[in-house]
C-alpha cells in the first residue's frame, strides 16, 4: 500500500486490514512515498517525520510493514518502479496494489500504468462516494487497455483524508480518534501541521 501518509490515519489502517482480512493477503507493506509527484504544488510533510509515523502507526499490528525505498529513492517516486523493486527483492511473491476510489480512478494518470497492472492486482476501496458502478466500468477500462486485473472490494465509506487531519490540526482542533494516539503525539511533539 502507497501513501504520502502526510498523515496516516484510520481510514488507511482500515482500507488495510479490510483488504487483508477479505483477500486473506499474508502481509500488508506500507510503503510512504518519497516524492509524490502528483503532488507537487503542496507542502508535503518532510519523507522521514511521515516514516516515522507510519511505522508508529504499525508497530502492533500483526502482520504489517513498512519500506523505506520510496523515502529512500532520489527524484520522483512512480509506483511502477517500486513493484519493479519489490519483484526484483522477492522474486515469486503476488502483489496487491491497495488504493481508495479516488486514487483508482486517476491510474491512468500515473506513470506507466500498464505495467502496475503487470506487476500487481490493484485493489480499489470505497473513498468520496464514488459510485460502484463507475468503479466497475472503469475496471473493465483498465483491463482492456493495460491488461492484468484489478478487484473493487465491498466496503464501508470512511469519511477521512489526512487533508481534514492537517486543516484540523492547524486550526488547533483535537483529531482525537481519527489517528493512532501515537502518531497523534509525534505530530504534538514535532509540532507538525501547525501555521
Ligand atoms: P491527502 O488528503 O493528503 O490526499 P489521503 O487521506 O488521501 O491524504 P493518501 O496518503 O493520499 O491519503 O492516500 C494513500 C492511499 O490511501 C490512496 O490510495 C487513498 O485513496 C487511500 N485512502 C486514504 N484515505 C482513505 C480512506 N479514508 N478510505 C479509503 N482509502 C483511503
Ligand atoms: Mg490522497
Amino acid at each position: 500500500m502507497g501513501g504520502t501518509f502526510d498523515p496516516i490515519h484510520d481510514g488507511h489502517l482500515s482500507l488495510a486490514r479490510d483488504a487483508k482480512k477479505e483477500l486473506s493477503l499474508d502481509a500488508v507493506l506500507f510503503i510512504p512515498a518519497g516524492c509524490p509527484y502528483l503532488k507537487r504544488s503542496r507542502l508535503v510533510a518532510d519523507p522521514a517525520d511521515r516514516y516515522e509515523m507510519t511505522a508508529l502507526a504499525i508497530q502492533d499490528e500483526p502482520d504489517f510493514y513498512i519500506s523505506d525505498i520510496e523515502v529512500r529513492r532520489e527524484g520522483n517516486t512512480y509506483t511502477a518502479d517500486t513493484l519493479e523493486e519489490l519483484h526484483g527483492i522477492y522474486p515469486g511473491n503476488h502483489w496487491f496494489f491497495l488504493t481508495g476510489a479516488d486514487s483508482y480512478s486517476i491510474m491512468d494518470k500515473w506513470v506507466r500504468p500498464d505495467r502496475i497492472f503487470e506487476l500487481s492486482t490493484v485493489v480499489c476501496t470505497a473513498r468520496d462516494d464514488i459510485d460502484r458502478d463507475e468503479l466497475e466500468i472503469l475496471r473493465e477500462r483498465y483491463t482492456r487497455e493495460y491488461g492484468g486485473e484489478s478487484i473493487i472490494l465491498n466496503m464501508p465509506q470512511i469519511d477521512l483524508s489526512s487533508t481534514a487531519i492537517r486543516e484540523m490540526t492547524a486550526k488547533g482542533e483535537s483529531t482525537r480518534g481519527l489517528l493512532p494516539e501515537t502518531v497523534r503525539r509525534y505530530i504534538d511533539e514535532r509540532n507538525l501541521y501547525r501555521p
